[in-house]
């Protein structure tokens, strides 16, 4: 998700938390969200640095421009430590990709893919991404938030599917 204004408060605004109460965005990406703009008040560079995405997969991805990377990782990865010890979860800054398989690999690491299909369905296209089964260990995150995640990133429909 981007972080919405309303995180800077006490109080979701009602778009937030109908997001929230359908699982389309979580509690973790919110208290992240939180987190960071509490830790802007300490450190104020950190008002400078625009928050692209915010993804839950377990650990917590944050996308922010290139020339954005070392600011909030802070002087000797301070900030991101902080982060992660606010939200109690591993926290990984990210480049935002520049690409569709960029924002792929930056979800499933380093798993090869076998072959990228193109659907053509009554809803436009459709990517499938289809991975060796035995891969299926190293990857995190579900097909299903996969696909949503990917919608979000790219604002195209992307599926997983293990062979
Ligand atoms: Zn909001």
């Amino acid at each position: 998700m981007k972080p919405c204004e309303c995180m800077k408060t006490d109080k979701l605004c009602e778009d937030c938390r109908k997001k929230l109460d359908n699982n389309i965005i979580t509690q973790k990406e919110i208290e992240l969200a939180k987190s960071i703009y509490k830790l802007a008040k300490i450190h104020p560079e950190l008002n400078e640095v625009e928050i692209k995405h915010i993804i839950d997969i377990g650990k917590i991805l944050v996308f922010v421009e290139p020339q954005d990377v070392k600011k909030i990782i802070g002087p000797g990865s301070q900030y991101v430590r902080e982060l992660s010890d606010m939200v109690k979860k591993y926290v990984r800054i990210n480049a935002i990709p520049r690409s569709t398989k960029g924002f792929i690999k930056s979800l499933l690491g380093n798993v090869p893919i076998n072959r990228i299909d193109t659907i053509y369905t009554n809803d436009g296209e459709l990517f499938r991404i289809c991975i060796n089964r035995r891969y299926s260990s190293k990857i995190s995150i579900s097909p299903e938030n996969f696909g949503k995640i990917m919608k979000e990133l790219s604002n195209k429909n992307i599926e997983l599917v293990f062979e």
